[in-house]
């Protein structure tokens, strides 16, 4: 409902890296944005968005943003611009791209992540383009693949429980969540499910937020997530809290798990976790006796170097149990697997375009090693091109030092689509102005819930913005690229990105369709495994373990002489990734980059609360301020992110410490297995910083 007749009312899906994935209410006057709410009716939003998007206006508006070409006129990375038309930017940009693609069109690199999680700004157009080009493929690792291939591995797929169904159950495991900053909308049905007498209990190294309002916080050390589900395993056996059903008929390689998990006593799990073995064996006696009983996991936890094993041996905790036979039990980390069927990838992206081509792939998460390798055998051409849409490596790729070195080559020819002056745009030659969700046509699925959604533009693009598909349906244009599949409108794609099954008609009407799925959907097994059965091991599957991080105290004891706190990096609650750091009214409430310590490591090195410190290892160092308290246990700092460098401290931030080596499955970023030393900065450099 409007409240005045010149009032419309648009359907709108919130873009954002979020497994929520909100349906939004947009009501509009003019060009207008009057109030931007979050639909009562769609079950997993009911009603509500999180602070970030219901200040969405104040983005769309934000008088920084990016509203005509610019084209660098100073040093990389400096931000100096010069407007220029369209027809300029678009030629400069064909001409430039023609004549590397000539060469070899493995030498551009296309770099998108999840800015937009829509189907249509995110991979439709952007593909089409890239794939008739022959550009690299890009390996879209930055944040859940490891996760993703430990699901796929485990169950077939990215499958779990619907997130409805939560307020059902008994016992629910948060487990590498911070959902009250990061999964607000499971939150809620926690809370239901609380209120109905349920317990929950959080798993985490950090006491986050969440962890505060459950009735039990598990604080262990970063990297030993699949030891505690090891030691869960363990005292399931013993004390046999078992479905032996459920396992005979439903899980392959039971035996050889059930060996492997005999050798992880709650003496073991504890001193590897940094916990008490009765931690260990209380937990266990609530997940065995309690049904429903639920996990929701999250992709915190795989960030370290066993985090596709860690989610495996935590993925199968639920067939232990029998947890997949009630529709509030089982687990969830990601739902997005339950689209596939529904999603129309082939048609939007057109890898068809590629004609028998086999371009290389490079993984976005080594680019800082990959924009400073030469051309060799190995590597193929050295890249020359680099296209960035959805995304500011700058800022969020591991080791920012490289990544930095990388995007500062002057042979580099850097395209950036951006709503604003990001650290990665900073370094653009070309920067073309985008839109944002409320000005242009999208589809959603989710990968915390099971409702497609559609996104309808509510305003015009503000000063000369384009859409993603706009941008590249005219450079394709440009390059002489005369496919149809190039004219397809942004209208089209969004209406033919799903299957029949998801009618465009119902999306309009209503905002959202629900996928039609059993409630319970593994309550007789069925994943989408090739037999049906969730894999401990399987032909090609090896029987998980736990994987010790690259660096840590155990692991690494060396290094640890001279970097003895385990740092994790987990999203500021009012951060999005990089997104709305330069929302003015979020940073003020963020107020400065912090770095969350225990006393005692803070009094070990002199550092009181509201110190500025130095975060360093030896790729690195960045400042920030040490906050005492008891979010952080012994022996591990957060370093909350993910800051532009050019608003931190000293124009740096937590990935100037972080490293590049990959997970054990997925080749995703360890972001969490990093050790660090901390030290307080003199008061000189202090206040120069302050005044800086
Ligand atoms: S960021 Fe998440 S919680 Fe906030 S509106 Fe978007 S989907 Fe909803």
């Amino acid at each position: 409902m409007t409240s005045s007749p010149s009032q419309r009312l648009v359907r709108a899906a919130c873009p954002h890296d979020c497994p929520d994935t909100c349906a939004m209410k947009v009501t509009v006057e003019g060009e207008q944005i009057i109030r931007i709410q979050g639909d009562a009716d769609h079950p997993p939003t009911h009603g509500a968005l999180c602070t970030k998007v219901s200040r969405y206006a104040e983005r769309v508006n934000h008088p920084e943003r990016v509203l005509t070409p610019l084209r660098r006129v100073g040093p990389k990375g400096a931000g100096q611009f010069e407007p220029i038309s369209w027809d300029q930017a678009l030629h400069e940009v064909a001409t430039r791209l023609g004549a590397i693609a000539q060469r070899n069109p493995e030498a551009i690199l296309p770099y998108s992540y999840a800015g937009t999680m829509g189907l249509v700004q995110g991979e439709s157009m952007a593909a089409r383009f890239f794939h008739k080009l022959g550009a690299s493929l890009l390996n879209r690792t930055i944040c859940a693949s490891a996760g993703g291939e430990g699901l796929q591995q485990t169950y077939g797929g990215k499958v779990g429980m619907h997130v409805e169904h939560f307020t059902e159950s008994r016992l629910i495991l948060i487990w590498g969540s911070n959902s009250i900053a990061s999964n607000l909308h499971f939150w809620t049905f926690a809370q239901a499910a609380k209120r109905a007498g349920a317990k929950l209990i959080a798993i985490d190294p950090r006491h986050t937020e969440t962890a505060q309002k459950c009735h039990q916080h598990i604080a262990l050390l970063p990297g030993t997530d699949g030891a505690l589900a090891l030691g869960l395993m363990h005292e399931l056996i013993v004390n046999d809290w078992l479905d032996h059903d459920y396992l005979a008929q439903h899980v392959e390689g039971w035996p050889a798990l059930r060996e492997r998990a005999l050798t992880w006593p709650p003496e073991r799990v504890a001193e590897v976790c940094g916990i008490t073995a009765d931690e260990v064996r209380g937990l266990a006696r609530d997940y065995g006796t309690t049904a429903p009983v639920a996990i929701r996991l999250n992709y915190g936890m795989q960030r370290v170097r066993g985090g596709g094993n860690a989610t495996r041996l935590i993925a199968l905790l639920p067939c232990l149990v029998g947890a997949w036979r009630h529709k509030a039990g089982g687990m969830l980390m990601s739902a997005s697997g339950w689209f596939k069927p529904v999603r129309n990838d082939a048609w939007l992206q057109r890898p068809d375009l590629l004609a028998g081509r086999q371009p290389r792939t490079l993984n976005m998460s080594t680019v800082g090693q990959d924009l400073l390798r030469e051309s060799s055998p190995d590597f193929g051409p050295k890249v020359e091109a680099l296209v960035v849409y959805n995304s500011n490596p700058v800022a969020v790729a591991p080791q920012s030092r490289q990544v930095v070195a990388g995007f500062a080559r002057d042979d580099l020819f850097t395209v950036v689509l951006e709503h604003f002056l990001t650290d990665t745009a900073d370094h653009a030659d070309i920067v073309l102005p985008a839109t944002m969700q409320l000005e242009h046509w999208d589809a959603h699925t989710s990968y915390g819930h099971t409702y497609a959604l559609v996104n309808e533009p509510a305003v015009r693009p503000r000063g000369e913005a384009r859409s993603n598909c706009e941008i590249f349906r005219q450079l394709a244009a440009r390059m002489g690229f005369t496919e149809p599949c190039f004219a397809d409108s942004d209208e089209t794609l969004a209406a033919q990105a799903f299957t029949d099954a998801v009618p465009f008609e119902t999306l309009r009407r209503e905002g959202w369709v629900k996928l039609p799925l059993p409630d319970a959907p593994f309550a007789q097994g069925g994943f989408p495994t090739p037999n049906g059965k969730a894999w401990a091991t399987g032909p090609g599957v090896p029987l998980p373990d736990h994987v010790p991080n690259y660096e840590s105290v155990v692991s690494a004891p060396a290094l640890a002489q001279r970097f003895p706190l385990a740092m994790i990096s987990p999203p500021a609650r009012n951060f999005l990734n990089s997104t709305f750091v330069n929302v003015k009214s979020l940073r003020d409430i963020e107020a400065e980059p912090v770095l969350e310590m225990h006393a005692d490591d803070a009094a070990q090195r002199g550092i009181a609360d509201g110190d500025t410190v130095r975060v360093f290892n030896e790729r690195g160092d960045y400042h920030c301020v040490a906050r005492i308290n008891q979010r952080a246990r012994p022996g591990v700092v957060n370093g909350l992110g993910i800051w532009w460098r050019k608003l931190g401290l000293n124009r740096t931030n937590v990935n100037e410490v972080t490293h590049q080596q990959l997970t054990d499955l997925g080749q995703a970023p360890s972001f969490y297995d990093c050790l660090v030393d901390v030290a307080p900065l003199g008061a000189a450099q202090s206040q120069a910083l302050a005044r800086a």
